[in-house]
């Protein structure tokens, strides 16, 4: 059994040498345990965000699909797969029903997913698709003939988010760092608009795709583009602040922009979440996700990176960008 000891913070991106890969055995299991063999590991943004709150040295964390190779659960025989927050490691013991270790995976048998890839448990069908699913509909509740602005459009959250936002009969504009991507959106996924953040001015943007100006702001990025989008807001507008992106990396101290007139003024509901936040109502999103899934209204796409040993050029392949949909590592 191999996993990833995180030594040293990240500056910057992360590198090959803030991490120790470490040799482990694995001891016999108990009554209630199962041991499983990871399939594919997760690489997130939080991952980047959070490893600052950790003692060093760690184990790294993550969310992996994972097949069951020995059991002593009845409910969870050998075969089968789970999700859950093992870390990045190849082997886990882990107890279903027992308290979980803190994460955004709680541990859970996955579904038979017919012809798609088990990965879907990291995705879709897992914690990026809840945080979709659960921000939108509990935070933005937007209504049908609403707009709605994402940002972060491409990746795994925000494509989902769109996809929803056109299964209510919203209408939806996103924002992606490459037109390939803005492309993806609009012609596979429904977006009725789709920007290059990157070569657009945001404001002309929205004036192009958001005539009707913006109801609901699904953030995944923070900083300079998410002031502008709360400007151009309409009164009562709902913000999910999601996640913050583009200062993950920054070493500097972020920037300050005076968006609270707009919140003011605009009476705007902003609202910051965690998807743990709804772990007792996990089973709900995944289901409904995968209702869509199977009725064609949710499409996914996949970065898959290869290989135990390129973990961290997998996080910082994500970070950067490459990744169309989730990006996930098949660990063999
Ligand atoms: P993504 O699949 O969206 O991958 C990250 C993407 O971020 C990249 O593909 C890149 O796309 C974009 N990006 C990178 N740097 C910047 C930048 N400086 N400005 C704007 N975009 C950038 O990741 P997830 O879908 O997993 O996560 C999306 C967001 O949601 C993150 O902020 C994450 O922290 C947050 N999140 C929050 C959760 C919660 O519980 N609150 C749970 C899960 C995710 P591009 O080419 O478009 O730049």
């Amino acid at each position: 059994s191999q996993k990833y000891v995180l030594t040293k913070y990240f500056q910057g991106e992360p590198k090959k040498s803030d991490f120790k890969i470490v040799e482990e055995d694995i001891p016999d299991l108990q009554e209630g345990e199962i041991l499983t063999e990871a399939e594919y590991l997760s690489v997130d943004p939080y991952m980047r965000a959070y490893m600052i709150g950790y003692k060093l040295p760690t184990d790294m964390i993550g969310g992996q699909v994972a097949k069951i190779i020995a059991s002593r659960h009845d409910k969870f025989p050998v075969g089968k797969y789970v999700a859950g927050q093992f870390g990045w490691r190849t082997h886990t013991i882990s107890k279903p029903g027992a308290p979980q270790k803190s994460g955004f995976l709680p541990l859970t048998l996955l579904p038979d997913l017919g012809p798609h890839p088990v990965s879907l448990g990291l995705g879709v069908l897992g914690m990026p698709g809840n945080t979709a699913y659960f921000g939108l509909k509990e935070i933005c509740k937007p209504k049908a003939g609403e707009t709605i602005v994402i940002t972060g459009a491409a990746g795994a959250v925000g494509s989902h988010v769109g996809q929803i936002g056109k299964n209510m009969g919203c209408r939806v504009i996103g924002f992606a760092g490459t037109d390939e991507k803005c492309n993806y959106l609009i012609k596979e996924l429904g977006f009725d608009h789709a920007f290059n953040y990157k070569t657009t001015n945001i404001r002309s943007a929205l004036k192009e795709g958001a005539p009707n100006k913006v109801d609901c702001y699904f953030d995944n990025v923070g900083g300079e583009i998410s002031s502008t989008i709360m400007s151009y807001m309409n009164h009562y507008g709902r913000v999910a602040v999601c996640g913050s992106i583009s200062s993950y990396n920054d070493a500097t101290l972020p920037k300050v922009t005076i968006l609270q007139p707009a919140i003011v003024f605009k009476e705007l509901k902003v609202e910051g979440f965690l998807v743990n936040r709804w772990f007792n109502k996990w089973e709900e999103g995944i289901n409904a996700n995968l209702n869509w899934l199977q009725d064609g209204k949710l499409k996914y796409q996949e970065k898959v990176y290869h290989g135990f040993d390129n973990m961290v050029d997998a996080l910082v392949g994500m970070l950067r960008g490459e990744n169309t949909g989730k990006a996930v590592v098949k660990v063999k």
